[in-house]
C-alpha cells in the first residue's frame, strides 16, 4: 500500500467483511500471537505486563486452548514479579509485598547503585494470582501470609484501598482487587470487610449505578467493581432479584433499572448515559446483571449483533465497530460471549473474571 487512501480502503474492506458468527479459531490464533510477542504499540503498557498476560492466559482458557501454553514457564515468569521482604520485620513497615507490574523502574538507583523497584500493585497482584489459579499452580508454594498481612497496610480508615504503598487514587477498583486477592487465596485476613462494605455501599448513586468514590457519577466499570466485590465478600447473594432484595444492603431495583438502560439501540452497552456503545461495557454491565439474576432482560440477539461488528477478521475484538482489535477489548468480548453461553466457550465465574473451573480450583 503506497498511500493513505489505500490504507483506508484496506481497513474499510476489512470491517465490511465482518463475519456473522463467533470466530473461535481466529480468536485462539490472535491470543497465541499475543502470547508469543506483543506488538510494539503495547510498549507504553509495560508497567501493566501482568494484566496483559492475564488477558492472554485467561482468554485462551475461556477458549479451551490452555494446552497451547507452557504452564511451567508461565508460572516461573509470573513468580519473577513477586516482591519479597528482606527480613520478616519489614512486613509491618507499611509496604505491600504482592506483585510488581513490571521489572523496570521509574526511579533512579539508590546511593549504593541498587535499583529501587516500583512498588507492588493491587491490580498486578490480582492478575498474577488469577493467572496462577488458571494454570493450576500449587498455592501452598506461595507465601500468602506476607501478601495478606502487608495488604492491610493499603486499606484506609474509610474502607477504601490505595493500590500501591506510595499512594495514588483510592477508589472502588482497588477494593475489588483486594477482595479478589482474598477470594483466590481463600483467606480474608488481608482486609476489613465491614469497612470495605460501607465504602462500596456509599458509592451507590441516586440513579442506582455506582461511582468510583462516594458522590461521583455512576459508571459501568465502577458498578461492576462494586457488585462483584459485595458478592465476593458475601454481602449480597447470587441471583439477588429472585430472593428477598428489599432487605439487601443496596438498592437492587434501581441498580437493575440503571444497568438495563445502558443497552443502547445498536445492541451494545454504554458505560454512562449518552456515550457510544463499547465492547468492554457489555461485560462490565452484563456481569452485574448476571450476578443480580437480571441477565434474562438483556436483548441478547442485538448484543451479539453489536459484538460481531467489533469482531476483527484477524481475531480479537475492537472497542468500537470496524476498528482494529486490542487485547483489553478482545478479552471482554470473549467474556461477554461466554456470558451469552456461546457454544465451545468455558463458563465464567463472573465476580472473579476467570473461567468457572479455574475459580473452583479444579
Ligand atoms: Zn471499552
Amino acid at each position: 500500500m503506497d498511500s493513505e487512501t489505500d490504507l483506508v480502503e484496506f481497513f474499510s474492506f476489512s470491517s465490511s467483511s465482518s463475519s456473522t458468527s463467533f470466530e473461535k479459531d481466529r480468536h485462539v490464533k490472535f491470543l497465541q500471537m499475543m502470547y508469543q510477542l506483543l506488538p510494539y504499540q503495547y510498549q507504553t503498557q509495560e508497567i501493566n505486563r501482568l494484566t496483559l498476560a492475564y488477558f492472554v492466559v485467561s482468554g485462551l482458557h475461556l477458549l479451551g486452548s490452555l494446552h497451547t501454553i507452557d504452564k511451567d514457564a508461565v508460572a516461573d515468569w509470573v513468580l519473577s514479579f513477586q516482591a519479597h521482604p528482606g527480613v520478616e520485620a519489614e512486613v509491618n513497615n507499611g509496604q505491600f509485598y504482592g506483585f510488581h507490574g513490571s521489572r523496570t523502574s521509574q526511579f533512579p538507583p539508590d546511593d549504593n547503585g541498587i535499583l529501587v523497584h516500583n512498588g507492588s500493585h493491587l491490580a498486578s497482584t490480582y492478575c498474577a494470582l488469577a493467572i496462577l489459579k488458571i494454570i493450576g499452580y500449587n498455592f501452598s508454594n506461595i507465601d500468602s501470609e506476607t501478601i495478606l498481612t502487608s495488604m492491610r497496610n493499603l486499606q484506609q480508615p474509610d474502607g477504601s484501598f490505595m493500590p500501591i504503598h506510595t499512594g495514588a487514587e483510592r477508589d472502588i477498583r482497588f477494593i475489588y482487587c483486594a477482595a479478589a486477592i482474598c477470594s483466590i487465596l481463600e483467606n480474608w485476613s488481608g482486609m476489613d470487610k465491614e469497612k470495605a462494605k460501607e465504602y462500596v455501599v456509599n458509592c451507590q448513586s441516586y440513579d442506582g449505578g455506582f461511582g468510583l468514590i462516594p458522590g461521583s457519577e455512576s459508571h459501568g466499570g465502577a458498578t461492576y467493581c462494586a457488585v462483584a466485590s459485595l458478592r465476593l465478600m458475601g454481602f449480597i447473594e447470587d441471583d439477588a432479584l429472585s430472593k428477598n432484595w428489599s432487605s439487601s444492603i443496596i438498592n437492587v431495583p434501581l441498580l437493575l433499572d440503571w444497568s438495563l438502560q445502558r443497552q443502547a439501540t445498536d445492541g451494545g452497552f454504554q458505560g454512562r448515559p449518552n456515550k457510544d456503545s463499547d465492547t468492554c461495557y457489555a461485560f462490565w454491565i452484563g456481569a452485574v446483571l448476571r450476578i443480580l439474576g437480571g441477565h434474562k432482560f438483556i436483548e441478547e440477539k442485538s448484543l451479539r449483533g453489536f459484538l460481531l461488528t467489533c469482531q476483527s477478521e484477524f481475531g480479537g475484538f475492537s472497542k468500537f465497530p470496524g476498528q482494529l482489535p486490542d487485547l483489553y477489548h478482545s478479552y471482554y468480548g470473549l467474556t461477554t460471549f461466554s456470558l451469552l453461553e456461546e457454544p465451545g466457550l468455558n463458563t465464567l465465574c463472573v465476580e472473579l473474571g476467570i473461567a468457572d473451573y479455574a475459580a473452583a480450583g479444579i
